[in-house]
């Protein structure tokens, strides 16, 4: 019987090598669009935002993809990271489940995120790219590439989305001190960012917004820019299986499979991350594992949207691509505390989604922070209120094997610590967060404004 808490695997462990899923994807891709001729995007549309090396990757479908040594020499500041059984939170539930999680919030940002910024950073250095551009939402992902961009020496301009840039200012600060610029969006840098504060001045932004504003920035800038974007395209969420490949070292360690594999989505990178080396073993080796994907009932992508082409950004400059979408108009509800507020989500992730390999919940945040507090309270660490959405349905698949008397084998990605979102736990604490459930007249309406493509 196993009796450790903490998974550790040595700096010589760290993985060589990316894991890209569409080489085994069960069903055939679907096309990426231009968002102005409609037609599949040629490399040179998309070179004007990202590095050709990130473009091949995006459309590769080689199995293994190298890991460049500078960038396992940043990953290794924080790489390999633990994989701990939550015995404390198994002993609080009473329950027969062994509960895991992969810690990615030991990074210096704090999150998953900067396994693929280093990435991305290091490309566009390596083509002479001076200058990034990119948004955020809570500051997660603008932090992340900002501690990327400091290491390989490239200007920052960040668009971060209003309402947090005034809800979360330390988050800015951190971006700034590791060198870059952030901008409340909607600014009026831009001519998409104008447009919006004309028609309203109190706009509190989106992420869809930011984007347009951090894609035009990059478009008008003559080559000396490039975008960044956070989640959601293959090769992001081909940069964060480090993380699963760690952790199937490590559940090895631990002499153990999961029964279920489980992380929330926002854009679907982390979650993707971890659970793609597993979808590997269920694909090709028959695994019966379950996946698991967790959003809020306030941005219910997969739950309540409609599988479409969409644009991925309100301007419509952004590629066009097929996915789980609540429409490029989306604004996120202010009311609603719990992160992961993106329209869209990953392409891949839907397609398995849609051809049933992976299993979706939405959660309202009353019952996630609940989760979190009780995480905190017995593993000891506070969690970003995405992650608490993964934790909260661990909770409930190890109280659902308790019920049925089953030792389950839970896994779940701990995304990020909560360190910067103590103004939500504040909202929470102090009695003042209300569940929300998106209508679906809105999601209706949304898909008014759904592209007309051929595809
Ligand atoms: C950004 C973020 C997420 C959501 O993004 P994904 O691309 O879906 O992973 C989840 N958790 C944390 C801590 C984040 O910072």
């Amino acid at each position: 019987m196993n009796t450790k808490t903490r998974y550790l695997l040595d700096e010589s462990d760290l993985p060589k090598f990316w894991y890209n899923i569409n080489a085994d994807m069960p069903v055939p891709p679907t096309p990426v669009l231009n968002p102005q001729t409609k037609e599949p995007v040629t490399p040179e549309f998309l070179n004007v935002l990202f590095p050709m090396e990130l473009i091949q990757q995006e459309v590769s479908t080689e199995r293994y993809i190298e890991i460049p040594e500078e960038v396992r020499e940043v990953y290794k500041l924080w790489r390999p990271t633990p994989l701990i059984r939550a015995r404390r939170l198994e002993q609080a539930l009473d329950t027969p489940a062994h509960i895991y999680f992969k810690n990615e919030g030991t990074s210096a940002a704090g999150s998953h995120k900067p396994n693929t910024a280093v990435a991305q950073a290091y490309y566009n250095k390596k083509e002479g790219v001076k200058a990034l551009t990119t948004e955020t939402g809570a500051g997660q992902w603008g932090s992340a590439l900002s501690l990327a961009c400091n290491f390989f020496d490239l200007d920052l301009e960040v668009y971060m989305v209003k309402i947090s840039y005034n809800q979360k200012p330390y988050r800015r600060v951190m971006m700034e001190a590791y060198g870059a610029q952030a901008f409340a969006s909607p600014t009026d840098r831009t001519n998409f960012g104008r447009s919006i504060l004309a028609e309203d001045p109190d706009s509190p932004g989106s992420l869809g917004i930011a984007i347009s504003e951090a894609v035009e920035t990059a478009v008008m800038s003559n080559g000396k820019k490039k975008y960044s974007l956070g989640s959601v395209l293959n090769h992001v969420l081909m940069h964060q299986t480090v993380v699963g490949e760690e952790t199937l070292k490590q559940m090895d360690l631990a002499g153990e499979y999961p029964d279920v594999v489980i992380g929330c989505v926002g854009g679907g990178s982390n979650y993707s991350g971890l659970a793609y080396p597993f979808m590997r073993q269920r694909l090709l080796e028959d695994r019966r594992t379950r996946f698991v994907a967790v959003e809020p009932t306030a941005t219910p992508t997969l739950t309540k949207g409609l599988y479409a082409f969409d644009y991925g950004d309100a301007a419509k400059m952004a590629p066009i691509v097929k996915m789980f979408t609540l429409g490029h108009r989306f604004v996120p509800p202010p009311i609603h505390a719990g992160g992961l507020r993106y329209h869209g989500m990953a392409p891949s992730l839907c397609a398995l989604y849609e051809a049933g390999y992976i299993e979706a919940v939405a959660l309202h945040q009353l019952p996630t922070f609940e989760a979190a507090i009780l995480f905190a309270r017995s593993e000891g660490i506070i969690p970003a209120p995405e992650t608490a959405h993964a934790i909260r349905v661990a909770i409930d698949e190890a109280l659902d094997a308790k019920e049925k008397g089953e030792k389950r084998v839970i896994l779940f990605n701990f995304s990020g610590h909560g360190h910067f979102d103590m103004t939500a736990y504040q909202a929470y604490l102090g009695g003042e967060l209300v569940d929300y459930e998106y209508p679906a007249e809105a999601v209706k309406e949304a898909m008014k404004y759904l592209p007309e493509v051929a595809f």
